[in-house]
Order: C-alpha cells, then sequence, then structure tokens
C-alpha cells in the first residue's frame, strides 16, 4: 500500500475494505460462490414492488419508513416477539456495523472465531477496534470456555457456521451466554437450513443478539435486507446508530412479501437441504472429507487423482473450476480452510455439472 498523503491520512490507521465474492455480470457462469438462493424469490414479490412502484414510480418521490415500521412489526409477529426487539437493517452487513459501532472500540475488544465471516475484523477496524480472536480446530467444536473468557464487549459467533457450515445447538449457544458477561451476537445468516436456531434463548437472555438476513433461504440478495432480534435496550442503541433512512421503499414490501409466503420458502429450503445431503454423502463416499453442513453450502477438502488433498489441490480445483465456467470459493489465508473449497448448494443441474467438471479435473488433470 502507498503511504497516504497528508490530507488523505485516515484517524484510524488499519483500513482494508472487505473482498466479496465475485459477482460477474454476464450470467454464463454456475454461480455457487456467494452462498445465494438458485430459485427465485416467491412470486408474491415482484408483484409487491411492482403495486409499490406504481404506474409511474410516484411512490419513490417519497421517502420510505425511516424505522422499517410494518416490517419490524411483521417480523416480530414472526418470531413471537415484540416490534421493540426487532430492527431492520439494508442487508444484515448494515446490522453487523451496527453492532460494531455500539459495541466495539479501542477499549472494547469485539470476538469472534477463525474461521468465520471474514467481515467481522473489517468493521471492527474502522472503528479502530481492538479484537479477541478465537481459533477452531478441525474437530469445529465450540470453544465455549475460550469465547466466555475472551474479555470480549460483544462476541460474533457464526452459526451455523460460515465457512464450513456446521451447527452449534442451543445447549452449547445457552453455555456460552451463562458464562460469557459480554453481548453474544448469534449470526444467523444460514439459520434457516439448520435444525435448530436460537430464538427462544432470547426469552432468558438479555445478553443474545440475533442477526438474520433475507439473502440467502429468501432469495433477496438483490434486495439487501436483513435485521436483528434482541433485547429492547439493545435494539434502542443500534437504532441511534443508524442511517435514518436505513432501508429503501421497495426492499421494506419485497421483504414484506417474502416473510409472508411461508409455504414458498418451506418448499424451496426443503429442496436445498436434500440436495446439499446428497452431494454431502456423494462427495464424502468418495473419500474427501465433507463437513456436516446446517447451511445452503459444502465445504469440502478435495483430493486428486493421486489421493491426495492439500491447499495446492483444493487451488487445482478452484482453477479447473473457474476454467469451466464454475465459480466456488476458496479461503487459501487460514491453515483450516486453505485446503478446502465452499460449493453453495444449486440446482440439480448446476450440482451435475459440478460433478461432472470433478470427474473430468479426477481423469483428465495433469
Ligand atoms: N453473515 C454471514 C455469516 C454471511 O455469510 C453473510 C453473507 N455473506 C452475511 C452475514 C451478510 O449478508 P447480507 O448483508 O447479504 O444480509
Amino acid at each position: 500500500m502507498s503511504t497516504p498523503s497528508d490530507f488523505a491520512r485516515p484517524h484510524v490507521p488499519d483500513l482494508h475494505a472487505y473482498t466479496p465474492g465475485t459477482q460477474p455480470t454476464d450470467g454464463s457462469w454456475i454461480k455457487l460462490n456467494t452462498n445465494e438462493c438458485p430459485y427465485p424469490p416467491s412470486p408474491h414479490v415482484a408483484a409487491a414492488i411492482a403495486r409499490e412502484v406504481g404506474a409511474e414510480g410516484s411512490s419513490l418521490r417519497l421517502y420510505p419508513s425511516p424505522t422499517s415500521a410494518p416490517l419490524r412489526t411483521q417480523i416480530a409477529k414472526l418470531h413471537g416477539l415484540t416490534p421493540a426487539q426487532v430492527i431492520v437493517g439494508n442487508g444484515s452487513d448494515d446490522i453487523l456495523n451496527l453492532l460494531v459501532r455500539v459495541f466495539g472500540g479501542p477499549t472494547a475488544p469485539a470476538g469472534f472465531t477463525l474461521p468465520s465471516y471474514s467481515l467481522y475484523p473489517v468493521l471492527v477496524a474502522i472503528q479502530d477496534g481492538a479484537t479477541a480472536v478465537i481459533e477452531f480446530d478441525r474437530s469445529m467444536r465450540l470453544p465455549v470456555d475460550r469465547i466466555a473468557a475472551s474479555g470480549a464487549k460483544a462476541f460474533f459467533l457464526t452459526s451455523p457456521n460460515a465457512p464450513t457450515g456446521v451447527g452449534f445447538s442451543n445447549a452449547e449457544i445457552s453455555r456460552v451466554l451463562n458464562a460469557f458477561d459480554g453481548i453474544l451476537v448469534v449470526d444467523e445468516a444460514y439459520a434457516p437450513f439448520a435444525e435448530e436456531d436460537a430464538i427462544p434463548l432470547l426469552a432468558a437472555h438479555r445478553n443474545l443478539v440475533i442477526v438474520r438476513t433475507l439473502s440467502k433461504a429468501h432469495a433477496l440478495a438483490g434486495m439487501r435486507v436483513g435485521y436483528a432480534l434482541a433485547d429492547p435496550e439493545t435494539i434502542g442503541l443500534l437504532d441511534r446508530v443508524r442511517d435514518s433512512y436505513n432501508v429503501n421503499r421497495l426492499s421494506q414490501v419485497a421483504a414484506a412479501a417474502a416473510l409472508a409466503d411461508t409455504p414458498y420458502y418451506d418448499a424451496i429450503i426443503g429442496k436445498i437441504k436434500r440436495t446439499r445431503d446428497n452431494w454431502a454423502t456423494e462427495w464424502a463416499e468418495r473419500d474427501w472429507f465433507v463437513y456436516r453442513s446446517s447451511a445452503n453450502f459444502l465445504f469440502v477438502e478435495p483430493r486428486n487423482a493421486a489421493g491426495e488433498a492439500g491447499a495446492d489441490v483444493a487451488a487445482a480445483l478452484f482453477a479447473w473450476f473457474k476454467s469451466r465456467k464454475i465459480l466456488v470459493r476458496a479461503f487459501p489465508s487460514h491453515a483450516l480452510t486453505a485446503s478446502f473449497l465452499r460449493i453453495s448448494v444449486g440446482t440439480d443441474d448446476e450440482m451435475l455439472a459440478v460433478e461432472e467438471a470433478i470427474q473430468a479435473w479426477l481423469t483428465n488433470a495433469p
């Protein structure tokens, strides 16, 4: 990095942009790199957006509800909570940013695990924040005692974990909540694909914040809607730091229409889980290590034709996929993840294309 000019010297030293997964602009890729939903959103979503826009777009003249009030009420009802326990954001990234702004800083360490969602350290660095990092070992067992003793003011736990897909039970999360005196943020981006979610724990634990997104199971990554569920006092603090109109008018109605169509989403989530489990079994039978996934992606450690696994093997398969216009995600920077690839669960046709590419790699790759 070049030395900044005097006029452009930020007051925090460590500004690094988050690097999102590649988003190709032409539609010719099989895109399994950012855990989007392979199916479209509920048909009610497009209808609700069209209705909101109106014939000449006249509604767009007006600001949206600053608090996303109708959506908060609907989300509260959906989860058996009160609207005061809900805040809506411009994607869950917005919510995570609010949490770090309120609870993180130079004297308030923000904790997270490695591996987990790599946006957390970026957000913490923007606040010149201290960090408390807890590393998983390959077993991916939740290090309850180490989290409790981390000294973090807020600890971010991705459950199900990304990028491994490993889910943590409410029994384990309760143990953390009981032993930890900071705020525990459970990032449940992938919880709709899991066996269990932590919402029932909210009633007994004022230090629990649950973060959700509509980008994954609800097929609305393009609309940018996420939310948090927490104690009203915590929600009140987050409301103080959010943008005045942080969720646009069309996203608010799109999210409302999606969340109202439970039967549609139950069906596609069920389909994604079946596809996930079938391919997990298939690839494990090939003697590839595959973490048991509670999410909409599989974290697999490929072996080449000689039976070898490792960072080079994962990189070679990544490149092979790319040469066939299949995008998956690699995590070369961490020892535990470097030998793996994360493959989002796609349609049956997309998954067959992945499998065909693997077979061709095993027979043809040098
Ligand atoms: N949390 C986790 C664990 C994620 O993987 C993602 C998506 N990359 C997000 C939060 C953010 O999702 P969004 O901002 O689209 O709601």
